[in-house]
């Protein structure tokens, strides 16, 4: 488990992080969501006693990072990808952590087989692509068998089969009880990863909720209506006070209806449907929703522009 109480980090006159305080439970994935410029990872690094805090603490599994006897069993990290010497190979340059930890060769061995690492093992890591340097990082964070992983961005420069990988590998950690906080930009991943999420914006907590309950408030539910009387159904609906959209010839999209409410009122009216169905709002759009006024100015782009 991971709490962040009330912390705090300033750099110079700039506040990153301001009076901060959530909860990552084990047992399922947490996303942790933000514009560019929102203090994730500094949040992660306070976390990891990279940085000193200003104020309030960040503990894992009831510890700071520098009071654990032998962090890399306890927390697993992968804060940027390539963090390793480029001359080394990757079987070397774990081997060189595992030792450091009292783990054997037999756990780099393990490791690098469940990253799909094998057999570029013994090649110089300085000569990989970002997608392998990711799976090193990932490996290293792994070797200590952790309880808990914490992963800036691990998606950052994968393919799509590695990114399934990557989804895969989290939602399996988290089944084993393991504790994930995973930061990402890319939305629709999260969407699909993450069971809750930490959103944060401008150094301060934005929403900490079920990743579902975070979509259902900020875009809501709308119901697609397929039906060939559409503008006498448009007409119908609005009067009831629903926010209705022409989508196509025969579609509308719904918004402050209930499904069973969409189709009584049609058949009062005799009007056929061809479709009725409840759809969810994109995790995107209820994360611009939430994050619209806390975009940092001169930031080039949002939590869901180009990767950092
Ligand atoms: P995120 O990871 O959400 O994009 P960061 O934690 O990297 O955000 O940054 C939060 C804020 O703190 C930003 O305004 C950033 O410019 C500032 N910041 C982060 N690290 C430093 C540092 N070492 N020195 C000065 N400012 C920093």
């Amino acid at each position: 488990m991971i709490e962040v109480r009330n912390l705090t980090k300033r750099y110079g006159g700039k506040t990153a992080v301001e009076d901060l305080s959530f909860t990552v439970e084990p047992g399922r994935v947490t996303g942790f969501l933000g514009p560019n410029g929102a203090g994730k990872s500094t949040t992660m690094r306070l976390l990891l006693g990279l940085d000193r805090p200003d104020g309030g603490d960040a503990v894992i599994d009831g510890r700071r990072y520098r009071d654990l006897p032998r962090p890399m069993r306890v927390v697993g990290a992968l804060l940027e990808a390539r963090a390793f010497h480029p001359g080394r190979s990757a079987y070397d340059h774990l081997l060189c952590l595992a030792q450091s930890q009292g783990l054997g060769r037999r756990r780099v061995e393990e490791v690098l087989e469940q990253v799909g690492l094998a057999d570029a093992a013994r090649r110089r890591a300085g000569g990989f692509s970002l997608g392998m340097a990711q799976r090193l990082g990932i490996a290293a964070a792994l070797l200590g068998d952790p309880r808990v992983l914490i992963l800036d961005e691990p998606l950052n420069g994968l393919d799509p089969e590695g990114i399934v990988w990557i989804r895969n590998l989290m939602k399996g950690l988290a089944a084993e009880g393991r504790t994930v906080f995973v930061s990402s930009h890319l939305m629709n991943e999260m969407a699909v990863t993450a069971d809750h999420l930490i959103v944060i914006g401008r150094g301060r907590l934005v929403a900490d909720c079920s990743t579902e309950e975070f979509i259902e408030r900020g875009a809501g539910r709308v119901i697609v209506v397929r039906t060939p009387d559409r503008d006498r159904l448009a007409a119908l609906l609005r009067a009831e006070g629903a926010v209705v959209t022409e989508t196509d010839a025969d579609e509308l999209e719904v918004a402050g209806l209930q499904a069973p409410r969409v189709s009584e009122l049609a058949a009062a009216a005799g009007l056929v449907l061809h479709e009725l169905a409840p759809r969810r709002g994109s995790l995107e759009d209820a994360f611009m929703e939430s994050t619209k006024d806390l975009v940092e100015h001169g930031a080039d782009a949002t939590a869901t522009g180009g990767a950092k």
